[in-house]
């Protein structure tokens, strides 16, 4: 690629053991590896801080000529405890995009009930105890549509996840995935978030280390919302972590994040609101034009993507285009 590149990485969840049961979690080897294998690359990798400075300065000289950015979303207990330990052995910054009401809250959003139901139970189990209970839409969805929004899933999978986070009306989900999750857990809801989430004190150190950002109050498909509802929900996520943290977060990485999820107009709500950078799932490798002109916009590798991964040859035809 010609000029300087930023690669922002993007991760989820991080256990003990590799795991996919439709959650695609990393090993907390295999997430230190692949940091090994970014850096063997001639990667710098870079703060948010760092990020910022170049969308204010509008230049990435001070940028060596490949720099990395690694971000995690969800607020996850595990990326605080396994993902901060790897990092900070390694002298490597992040950022952590947090949703707020499951924090405040504790409750599970519907997105992790649904990874939930998906670890104890097969694709087919679902489909027949939701086809059974519910009125389901009987629309059919181009397979190309499905694997651009779940590249990593089986067709079964990609159909289960789409169905219940863009085709069903927010209510319908919500009734549907608490079946699910009752079914899976019949215990207090509560304390699963507790272990699901970062605690405060976890999120006040990432706020002090300058590596926060939002990723929305509620986890909803931002597109599909009012502007007004949009506006709200990522006022209401800020304003959360101020008074959790007494510092005010500048970047935001949109829910689910690919191009069904997140607008152009969503972005500039974002910047209205005080944000200097927002990420989303496009796929790519950001070059000045796009810290110049689309810092709202940026795109992302997501860790399967990434050298290492279950699909590095993304990755390669990105960067080398072969
Ligand atoms: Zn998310």
């Amino acid at each position: 690629m010609f000029g300087k590149t930023i690669v922002i990485v993007n991760y989820h969840y991080i256990r003990a053991e590799q795991c996919d049961n439709g959650i695609h979690a990393i090993s907390i080897e295999g997430f230190s590896k692949q940091l090994d294998l970014i850096a063997g690359e001639g990667y710098q990798f870079i703060s948010l801080e760092d990020l910022h400075r170049a969308i204010c300065r509008k230049n990435m000289d001070f940028l060596s000529h490949k720099a990395c950015l690694v971000t995690f979303d969800d607020g996850l207990k595990e990326s605080y405890v396994h993902g901060v330990d790897v990092l900070d052995r390694k002298g490597i910054p992040a950022v952590f995009y947090i949703v707020t009401d499951p924090i405040v809250e504790q409750k599970v959003l519907p997105v992790h009930k649904f990874h939930y139901a998906r670890k104890m139970m097969s694709d087919d189990e679902i489909w027949g105890f939701i086809t059974e209970k519910f009125d389901l839409p009987g629309t059919a969805v181009a397979e190309d549509v499905l694997m651009e929004q779940y590249p990593w899933d089986s067709p079964s999978s990609a159909r289960l996840k789409y169905l219940l986070n863009f085709q069903l009306a927010q209510e319908q989900q919500v009734r549907v995935v608490n079946y699910l999750f009752q079914m899976a857990y019949p215990n207090d809801e509560s304390a699963y978030a507790n272990d699901l989430y970062m605690d405060q004190d976890q999120i006040i150190d990432l706020a002090q280390r300058g590596y926060l950002g939002t990723h929305s109050q509620q986890h909803k498909v931002l597109s599909i919302l009012s502007e007004d509802a949009i506006r709200n929900d990522l006022k209401n996520s800020m304003d959360v972590i101020f008074s959790l943290t007494g510092k005010r977060v500048s970047s935001v990485s949109y829910p689910y994040g690919g191009y069904t999820a997140v607008t152009e107009n969503i972005g500039k709500i974002c910047r209205d609101l005080g944000m200097i950078s927002g990420v989303t799932m496009f796929r790519g490798i950001n070059t000045i034009n796009d810290i110049m002109y689309r810092n709202m916009m940026l795109k992302r590798v997501d860790m399967n993507d990434m050298l290492g991964g279950k699909s590095e040859k993304v990755y390669k035809e990105l960067a080398y285009g072969v």
